[in-house]
């Protein structure tokens, strides 16, 4: 039975209503990434950065899981399927997807400033300043933020290093050190990327490139995935 591994960024939920970051220009929602999504912006104005996740918790709470999540879920029906995923919304999840890596953390957690083993999960899309863990330290969304270490990431090299079969799905391979997963991908390893402006990928003995939307990419290669291997 083949392992598959499928590592998505934010393009399998662009269709879902959830703009992707590199399509707006190197801005997210308009804002520079410093100042909303690294421990400087947290450290200079915490305000601004909750007031960011809260508008990206309202736009996932809005956001339906697309065909693309649920084709993954048809395919774990039928192979052991893992799920890295750089994305922090929840869609794989809502769409019944099991095994699913957040590597860069979940949009529906807080964790403590004090001590980030102290995590919470967020009802709702609001978290404010004096919201505090149980120690009483003020809580912070558990993202993995630019400039952060990806404590996941040991976990995910793991999974990527025993695919046979590794999908890569809307993601502009530029965030690091997530984009190196596909390098732990062996040589007997199939590798499958969609993506309707295909993101730059070293040249592998089994590489077959989909510039598709992941809406009708994911789906299509699931079908041939499952009458091949079934
Ligand atoms: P990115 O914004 O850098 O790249 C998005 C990629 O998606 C691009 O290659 C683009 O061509 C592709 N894309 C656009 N529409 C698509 C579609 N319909 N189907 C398939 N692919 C499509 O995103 P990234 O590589 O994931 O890195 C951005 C970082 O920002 C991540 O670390 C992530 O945590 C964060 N982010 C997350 C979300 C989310 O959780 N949904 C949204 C925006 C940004």
């Amino acid at each position: 039975m083949k392992n598959i591994v499928i590592l998505t960024g934010a393009g399998i939920s662009a269709e879902s209503g959830i703009n992707t970051f590199r399509d707006s220009g190197g801005l997210w929602e308009g804002h520079d990434v410093t100042a909303v999504a690294s421990p400087e912006g947290w450290r200079r104005n915490p305000q601004l950065v909750l007031d960011f996740y809260n508008m990206r918790r309202k736009d996932a709470l809005k956001a339906q899981p697309n065909a693309g999540h649920a084709a993954l879920v048809e395919l774990s029906k039928h192979f052991p399927v893992h799920i890295i995923t750089q994305n922090v919304d929840d869609l794989h999840e809502r769409a019944g997807s099991k095994n699913v890596l957040h590597i860069h953390g979940k949009l529906f957690e807080s964790r403590s400033t004090l001590n980030p083993r102290l995590v919470y999960p967020i009802e709702g899309w609001e978290l404010k300043l004096g919201d505090t863990c149980t120690k009483g330290s003020q809580l912070r969304p558990n993202i993995v933020w630019f400039g952060e270490a990806v404590p996941l990431m040991d976990d995910a090299a793991r999974l990527a290093s025993k695919a046979d079969i590794f999908i890569v799905i809307g993601t502009s391979l530029q965030v690091y050190p997530a984009a190196g997963l596909i390098d732990y991908a062996g040589p007997d390893t199939e590798i499958i990327v969609i993506d309707p402006n295909l993101p730059a990928v070293k040249k592998h003995p089994q590489l077959t490139l989909i510039a598709e939307k992941a809406t009708t990419g994911v789906p299509r290669i699931v079908r041939e995935l499952i009458e091949k291997y079934n």
